[in-house]
């Protein structure tokens, strides 16, 4: 059987993998969904990627999705004399709004109304926590912070204010004008940086649908009021990613580790793709062997149940992207075998009550699954939720996702243990069965003498709405299909 990945792979693009032949070398080494990074780069470079990412697909005949990131209420210095300047513990600096020239004494920052929500006595981080600052004093114009840690102050690196209650919109006029540029370039998923509450995504999914558009949406959690509220956030999100980078400044980064694993537990519980980002073979963006600790980390958010694991740096302006996607791979691979032949015991729970005969369908399909040890298990879907809540369960074997809509297809890219197959559905069963069986075969998902399950809906075109599981024999050529239905 050819190798197959359950866990998905997310790539972020950037100079270092965006033209054509390295993003087919990344395509056929495994990558699953490319992320355009909207916090970098130019319209004209995303453009450039967007196509190149579709043309290595094609020639690839391979199946991938394209998340957008827009960047949300992200702060960042502005443009410094010099490019940088140092700061060292103990200086005074004057934070104010408006764009002129950084110096060692003023910066200003994208953030119009800095002044009037930061407190005295609150954090100012910059560049990723490197350099700690707080506020001791309010002038009329200016914020008066004393840095408690030095450091360099570079031109456009982050602000992080973990203290403060943020009046900026989740999505900014850039973000507004990136949704657009998404939702005409028909991207796949599109992720909202700093996600606060249910109120942030609901305005997302507003401005999602005045254009008609029914991209996934993915909640990064990255701010300490998002850990307040993770149900509800995740309710209204397709899928979520531990954006460990900022949520490591925004948070004690001691934390992480724990919010990482509660987070996956509870997109475990109700059936929601969950990503594990950032720093994940940082050292690979310069070396080309990672350190143990950085495999171990990939290993246990596998074990813990990731669904997908991004890289960032690593393969957008790293010096190693295929090694860095090698590694990755290899990682996954071996975990995966393990978790594949573990008992099911540690499979969750899915507490969806809108999904109640679709939930308790891909249950009964994992436990059949194991217990005639079956080869494939192949799920019909029209949205891509029935193969979402039956990935969540873990089956040891393989889960083909067959739906006849090319959107579903690279949708299913980023659910763990899934094969997504575009093909149109035979409205007569046996001639479904067979159909299906001999489009396994022409994958070598499943070979004669195998034992498969189809879940189906028996009303055609409704979601939601599966309700027949079949087991089948793949009879060899020359037999009669063996179809019997359970
Ligand atoms: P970013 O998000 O790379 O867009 O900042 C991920 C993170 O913060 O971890
Ligand atoms: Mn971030």
């Amino acid at each position: 059987m050819p190798t197959f990945n359950k866990t998905k792979v997310v790539a972020t693009v950037g100079p270092a993998c965006w033209d054509e032949e390295t993003l087919a070398f990344l395509i056929r080494e495994g990558v699953d969904v490319f992320r355009l990074n909207f916090s970098h780069g130019t319209a004209a470079e995303h453009e450039t990627s967007l196509v190149n990412i579709r043309a290595a697909a094609a020639s690839c005949r391979a199946i991938v999705a394209v998340m957008g990131d827009l960047c949300g209420p992200k702060i960042r210095v502005g443009h410094v004399e010099g490019d940088r300047f140092d700061i060292a513990e103990g200086d005074s600096l004057r934070i104010m709004p408006g764009e002129f020239l950084c110096t060692p004494e003023r910066i200003c920052t994208s953030y119009d109304a800095l002044c009037d929500d930061v407190r005295v006595g609150q954090r100012v981080l910059i560049d990723d926590g490197h350099v700690h600052l707080r506020a001791i004093a309010k002038e009329e114009a200016a914020l008066v912070c004393r840095c408690e840690t030095g450091g360099a102050i570079g031109t456009r690196k982050g602000v992080n204010l973990p203290d403060t209650q943020l009046s900026l919109p989740s999505l900014t006029d850039k973000d507004r004008e990136d949704l657009v540029w998404a939702v005409e370039h028909e991207l796949d998923y599109l992720a909202l940086s700093f996600v606060r509450s249910a109120e942030d995504l609901i305005e997302l999914r507003r401005a999602l649908k005045a254009r008609s558009s029914d991209m996934q949406v993915v909640s990064k959690i990255e701010r300490p009021e998002a850990i307040e509220r993770l149900d509800e956030i995740i309710e209204l999100s397709d899928a979520v990613m531990v954006a460990r980078g900022d949520l490591g400044v925004e948070m004690e980064v001691s934390r992480v580790p724990l919010i990482q694993k509660d987070i996956t537990h509870r997109c475990a519980r109700v059936g929601k793709p969950v990503i594990i980002a950032t720093q994940m073979l940082q050292t690979m963006v310069e070396s080309p062997v990672p350190t143990r600790a950085e495999v171990s980390d990939v290993a246990n958010a596998i074990l813990d149940g990731a669904d997908a694991v991004m890289l960032s740096a690593e393969t957008s302006v790293g010096l190693h992207p295929i090694e860095a996607l090698r590694v990755i791979r290899g990682i996954a691979n071996e975990t995966e075998a393990f978790l594949a032949a573990s008992p099911e015991t540690s499979v969750p729970r899915i507490s969806s009550t809108a999904m109640q005969v679709t939930s308790a369908i891909a249950h009964g399909a994992s436990i059949i699954g194991r217990e005639l040890q079956l080869r494939l298990i192949a799920v019909w879907t029209e949205t891509g939720a029935t193969v979402r809540l039956l990935s969540k369960r873990r089956p040891p074997q393989r889960i083909a996702g067959l739906t006849g809509s090319d959107r579903v297809c690279r949708r299913m890219c980023l659910y763990y243990g899934v094969e997504p197959i575009r093909m149109e559905r035979n409205e007569d069963y046996r001639q479904m069965v067979s159909e299906v069986s001999r489009a396994l075969q022409n994958r070598d998902f499943a070979a004669p003498g195998d034992r498969i399950a189809v879940l189906a809906g028996t009303h055609l075109r409704q979601p939601g709405a599966t309700n027949a599981l079949l087991i089948h024999l793949i009879a060899a050529p020359d037999e009669a299909t063996g179809s019997t239905t359970g």
